[in-house]
């Protein structure tokens, strides 16, 4: 089943100035239901672009993006707000934690748009911070935790709300290997075991690995698509 798609999508920053620049070049796309996905390609590629009017944090210039069946155009900023809140977990590569906030409210930032009771938001952060081993920071400043802590606090927030898509821009980019590995780890166990969608721009081959599908973005265009099932059919 079919969970995001683009259709003839452009992206042209710039248009009307003087130097407009096509950042996408009419991509299109599907990705089903429980793949794992990476975008990967040089610098300045496209891939950041195609991620973000892939998940509502950008819009194509030309084309439409479906999420979930819904085509995001024609959605009302309140509705690609709940969308958002609703569907999709993000994961950046600063971790973008709010630094005025503990780690606990940092995580249940993503539930005041939803209607959720103090007494679940407490159970649901236990549960999360639990399964990443980040219990104990829980009244601690994301300021007095490590780097890969607060990757795992930014992870435990895109999860709350149980997405049905992990949206991820380079999320081992700020971290050493172990930490990496780990990060990796929870993702491919959330795909596996949770079926949850997993949608991820890398420059990181190791992430490649885990990957059922790698999307290979040359100035703002696929240039190939490589299906896992094809690489072990190789060897
Ligand atoms: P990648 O993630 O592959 O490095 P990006 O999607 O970030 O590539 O950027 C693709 C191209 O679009 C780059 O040349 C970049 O400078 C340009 N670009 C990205 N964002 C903007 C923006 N907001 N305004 C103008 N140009 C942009
Ligand atoms: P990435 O690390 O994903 O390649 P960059 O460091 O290139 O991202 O860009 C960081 C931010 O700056 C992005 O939000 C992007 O949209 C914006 N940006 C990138 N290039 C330009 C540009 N030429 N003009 C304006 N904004 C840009």
């Amino acid at each position: 089943k079919e969970i995001i798609k683009a259709e003839h999508v452009s992206k042209i920053y710039g248009l009307g100035s003087k130097h407009p620049y096509q950042a996408l070049n009419d991509i299109t796309l599907t990705i089903n239901e429980g793949e794992f996905v990476c975008i990967m390609g040089p610098s300045g590629a496209g891939k950041s672009t195609l991620l973000n009017v892939l998940t509502t944090i950008d819009f194509p210039t030309k084309g439409k993006v479906f999420i979930d069946g819904e085509e995001v155009r024609t959605l009302s900023s309140h509705q690609v707000g709940l969308l958002r809140y609703e569907r999709l977990g993000f994961i950046f590569q600063n971790f973008n934690l709010l630094d005025a906030l503990t780690v606990k409210e940092n995580i249940a930032v993503p539930l005041s748009l939803a209607s959720v009771n103090r007494q679940e938001i407490d159970e649901r952060i236990i549960s999360i911070a639990s399964k990443l081993n980040i219990e104990k920071l829980l009244e601690k400043y994301p300021y007095e935790c490590s780097g890969g802590q607060r990757q795992r606090i930014a992870i435990a927030r895109a999860l709350i709300n149980h997405p049905k898509i992990i949206v991820a821009d380079e999320p081992t980019g700020n971290l050493d290997s172990a930490n990496s590995h780990e990060v990796l780890d929870f993702f491919s166990k959330l795909n596996i075991e949770e079926g949850v969608t997993v949608l991820m721009v890398t420059h990181d081959p190791l992430i490649a690995s885990y990957s059922s599908k790698l999307l290979y973005i040359k100035d703002g265009m696929i240039e190939h698509t490589i299906h896992k099932e094809a690489l072990e059919q190789k060897d």
